[in-house]
């Protein structure tokens, strides 16, 4: 736009020229000098400052010529009218060579021509002085140009910073730091779309610290604050970058990791649990809290793409049926709302290990055979087998060390029965691939113990002994 301003201005300096009765030849030459400077300014192969410096000569001169075909003093405003012109380029350097141009034509022209710029009689006498004194008032209005523009642009840096700071005040808890629930939505929009895009999972965990309130009852609220202050900052320690986490209740934590699966839920569920359970110092008490999690895996294929929201009350149901399952552990939420009445099956933790790492183990050798090509690259089975599977996994992952049956906590019945159908079928399979020897994973004798008594108490619930001898599958609702 100033080159373009530059340029009318050249074609100004002709017309003007022309309309004072200069000969045609001579008032083109006057619009033509700036005119090049302009172009040169417009297009010349030079870095930016250069080119603004050309431009603000181009301007000078146009105003030069203006004066020197007028003839008149009035015509010095023209130069002051090109100031804040050359001043939008906000930078020394082409206000520094318009005022060059201003001392130069003063003091040629004034020396040449004085009855050109001046029209008082000590001017005409001394013009060196008084193109000084021209040229100084000019190099005023240059630095009030200046002044303004470093005004204005300390103004637009504050306002910057505050808008800024306002945004991220509008998308984080003013308590902990974390993201709020808008900037989490946000987060989480994204990254479903990512996730469906790309296939890949995403994993959503809904933390909760079990017994806060009464931390607030006995130390006070500036107690808790400061509780809450030390395990957001421990819960943010345990996620990577582009993982969210954020504060979405009084005492509950939300965090979104994309692109992560099943295999790093649980560990993930752990270390939280690990962060939140190490001792904390308050109001000079050591404490030491735990948190229950659920767990909420997002499919990331886009035929099931879940919606934020349901991920988010799966999260919640699971995180609510560990605190019904006694508090301090994880749940993976299983693919189906869960009932009302959480179900245990009385089983030997050894028994269980058994069955998850021989189940872990034949996953494996399965996908190795894909990968080596001796099977074909299927489908995967269906979503709430895979899901219920995981939930499974999860929920022996955290059975005691114990020798003795103990209760564990089961998936939704229907998905659990859904599960165990299919799993009967991948069973078969696998069992035909063994004796092709396509694959090689023995099952353990403890293992099958553990899944007669799964199977048994989906498909024949009332068949259940009582708890302790760990095949059986005896109901039992838990609260
Ligand atoms: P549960 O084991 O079932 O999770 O129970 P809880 O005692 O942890 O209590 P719950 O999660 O049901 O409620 C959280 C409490 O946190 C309720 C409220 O008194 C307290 N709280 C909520 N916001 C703040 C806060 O900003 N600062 C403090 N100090 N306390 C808060
Ligand atoms: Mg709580």
């Amino acid at each position: 736009m100033i080159v373009a301003f530059a340029l009318a201005s050249s074609l100004a300096v002709t017309v003007f020229a022309l309309c004072q009765g200069i000969e045609p030849g001579h008032a083109l030459l006057q619009g033509a000098a700036p005119a090049v400077l302009a172009a040169a300014g417009w297009k010349a192969p030079a870095g930016r400052r250069l080119r603004a410096s050309l431009t603000s000569v181009a301007l000078m001169a146009a105003a030069a010529m203006a004066v020197h075909t007028s003839g008149t003093i009035e015509a010095h405003f023209l130069f002051f009218i090109m100031v804040p012109v050359v001043a939008l380029y906000e930078d020394w350097t082409p206000l520094a060579a318009s005022a060059a141009v201003v001392f130069a034509h003063h003091g040629i022209l004034g020396i040449v021509a004085p009855r050109h710029l001046y029209n008082h009689p000590a001017a005409l006498q001394d013009p060196l002085t008084w193109g000084l004194i021209h040229g100084a008032l000019f190099l005023a209005i240059c630095v009030t140009s200046i002044l303004h523009w470093t005004i204005h642009e300390r103004a637009r840096a504050e306002e910057t910073v505050l808008l800024d700071r306002l945004a991220s005040q509008a998308r984080h808890d003013p308590l902990t730091g974390l993201a709020n629930r808008t900037l989490l939505h946000e987060r989480l929009r994204a990254a479903r779309d990512a996730s469906v895009q790309r296939g890949e999972p995403l994993l959503v965990l809904s933390v909760d610290i079990d017994g806060f309130k009464p931390v607030n009852d006995s130390y006070g609220h500036a107690a808790g604050d400061a509780l809450l202050l030390e395990l957001a900052r421990r819960i943010q320690a345990c996620t990577r970058s582009g993982d969210t986490a954020a504060r979405t209740g009084g005492d509950e934590f939300t965090l979104l990791l994309p692109g992560s699966g099943a295999g790093v839920a649980a560990g993930m569920a752990r270390r939280i649990m690990d962060a939140v359970a190490e001792p904390v110092q308050v109001a000079g008490k050591e404490l030491r809290m735990t948190a229950s999690v659920g767990i909420a895996l997002g499919s990331g294929s886009g035929s099931r793409a879940e919606k934020i929201e349901d991920l988010l009350e799966w999260a919640d149901q699971a995180m609510y049926a560990a605190k019904r399952a006694g508090r301090g552990r994880y749940v993976m939420y299983d693919g189906l709302p869960s009932s009302d009445a959480e179900w245990t099956l009385p089983v030997r933790p050894g028994q269980a290990r058994s069955w998850a790492a021989y189940t872990r183990t034949l996953r494996d050798a399965i996908a190795s055979a894909k990968r080596q090509g001796s099977l074909p690259q299927q489908t995967r089975g269906p979503e709430t087998a895979r899901r219920t599977l995981e939930s499974l996994l999860a929920a022996i992952d955290q059975l005691p060390a114990a020798a003795d049956p103990v209760g564990m906590l089961l998936p939704e019945r229907t998905a659990l029965q859904e599960f165990v159908f299919h799993h009967e079928l991948v069973q078969q399979w696998t069992d035909s691939l063994t004796r092709q020897g396509i694959i090689s994973v023995p099952r353990p004798t403890e293992a099958t113990a553990f899944w007669q008594a799964l199977r048994r108490t989906v498909t024949d619930p009332e068949s259940g002994n009582a708890a302790g001898t760990g095949t059986v599958g005896a109901t039992t609702a838990i609260s």
